[in-house]
């Protein structure tokens, strides 16, 4: 029960406020998100680096309010690129945008959120590195695929999230399964209602699985993000039947999540790319992260009381 109503806080100004000026919120934060600026990102992607591991960065924001706000976040994108190509990290580091932050969700939204976003696609593919679309919830689906398959005309390997969780997807799944598509299969963060989600996590479990044989066997590159240990090796299982190397997919895990499992898949010599999100507007990201686990607001909330 508890989860849709700390997704649906995930939306409220009102709780952000409470939650982001509660003086222990930051110690908890820190378990998920890199640090506020990128020099703390890109300290982090610095010792995963070492550690064998490749990372997606986040610059945080969502559901941007004005053109302005937009633009700020295209520009945080195009000065992580710049870093990148700085510090010599284009080869490690990929990056992960939410089109609302690209102002997806303002009026002419999907038109704003494609001239956002196409310049950073364009500067990743001069650098050679690349953009993951994340997924948001059900009503952007449409646009961000619509957006997706434009930028792949020019920027083939401009990659794209699904949903197990949302009825579609399995479809979704077998348009997205060609040559060079690059696809990330989560089960999904948001709180969609009956008509287009399963509510009941074995029928999202069962319908990864299906979407994940589907990605297998297509001619694409999967990215399997979870921390699931039974998707996980579903996961090696499928890809060994589909004659797929090592190389030939990638699992992807958030940071801060499950890293000891990070380290093991590494020592098995698969390829695993760490999702770090860095930045000020850390809000909606850390409450969808509660939402997962009972027992992360569990340790929120003894933080709280022990103060
Ligand atoms: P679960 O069954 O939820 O979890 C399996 C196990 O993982 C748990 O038992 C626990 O041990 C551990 N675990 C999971 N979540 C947490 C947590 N928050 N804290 C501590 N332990 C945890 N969702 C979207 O809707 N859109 C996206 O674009 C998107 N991008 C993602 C990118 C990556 C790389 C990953 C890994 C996830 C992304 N997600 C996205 C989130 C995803 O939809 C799930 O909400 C999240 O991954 C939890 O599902 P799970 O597959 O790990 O399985």
């Amino acid at each position: 029960m508890l989860g849709p109503v700390l997704r649906g806080a995930a939306r409220s100004d009102t709780i952000r406020h409470a939650v982001s000026t509660a003086p222990v919120t930051r110690t908890v934060v820190d378990r998920y998100v890199a640090g506020e600026r990128l020099d703390e990102a890109l300290r982090t992607v610095r010792s995963l680096a070492a550690a064998g591991m490749d990372v997606t960065f986040d610059h945080l924001g969502e559901d941007t309010g004005d053109r302005a706000e937009a633009s700020r976040n295209r520009d945080a994108y195009l000065a992580l690129c710049e870093a990148l190509a700085r510090e010599d990290l284009a080869a490690h580091a990929e990056m992960s945008v939410k089109l609302s932050a690209f102002g997806q969700a303002l009026p002419g939204g999907h038109e704003v959120a494609y001239e956002n976003v196409r310049p950073v696609v364009e500067r990743a593919a001069e650098l050679g590195t690349m953009v993951t679309l994340d997924m948001e919830d059900h009503t952007t689906v449409d646009s961000t695929l619509a957006i997706l398959a434009e930028l792949r005309k020019d920027f083939p390997r401009t990659g794209a999230v699904v949903q197990s969780y949302l009825f579609r997807t399995e479809d979704d799944c077998r348009a997205l399964a060609g040559e060079g598509s690059r696809v990330r299969l989560v089960k999904g963060a948001y709180d969609e209602p009956a008509e287009v989600a399963y509510q009941n996590k074995r029928d999202v479990d069962r319908a990864y699985v299906r979407c994940l044989k589907v990605l297998m066997a297509g001619k694409g590159y999967p990215m399997v993000g979870s921390h699931d240990p039974r998707i996980v090796a579903i996961a090696q299982e499928l890809a060994r039947r589909a004659g797929r190397k090592q190389d030939e997919f990638e699992f992807q895990m958030l940071y801060g999540i499950r890293e000891a499992e990070q380290r093991r898949l590494v020592a098995q010599h698969h390829r695993m790319r760490v999702y770090v999100p860095y930045g000020t507007d850390w809000y909606g990201y850390f409450m969808r992260r509660l939402a997962e686990r009972p027992a992360n607001l569990a340790f929120f909330l003894r933080s709280l009381a022990s103060r």
